[in-house]
């Protein structure tokens, strides 16, 4: 299984998480200035960060929620991130 993450800059093909096989990633394309620009481009992207929660479990008693795993990977750029997060997950 994996997600076609199409509302970045550039398409990101990530693999689902290999603890809950969720494929609830958050892709995050850190900008050097978030304000817009005058010529109304955006400003350049100096990391994409990829994040994942594991979904929540329960405890033996089906009470507390169990602490869930979570994934955070950084790269320079798409194609970095996604290599180091698809490396995570195999
Ligand atoms: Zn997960």
């Amino acid at each position: 299984m994996e997600v076609i993450v199409t509302d970045t800059e550039v398409p990101m093909k990530l693999k689902c998480c290999p603890f809950c096989g969720g494929l609830n990633i958050d892709v995050r394309e850190n900008r050097t200035n978030n304000t817009p620009r005058m010529d109304g481009k955006r400003w350049p992207i100096f990391t994409v960060q990829i994040d994942h929660h594991c979904a929540r479990g329960v405890d033996v008693n089906g009470n507390y929620p169990v602490l869930a795993s979570a994934i955070h990977i950084r790269g320079r750029d798409h194609k970095s991130a996604e290599a180091a997060w698809n490396k995570r997950t195999t």
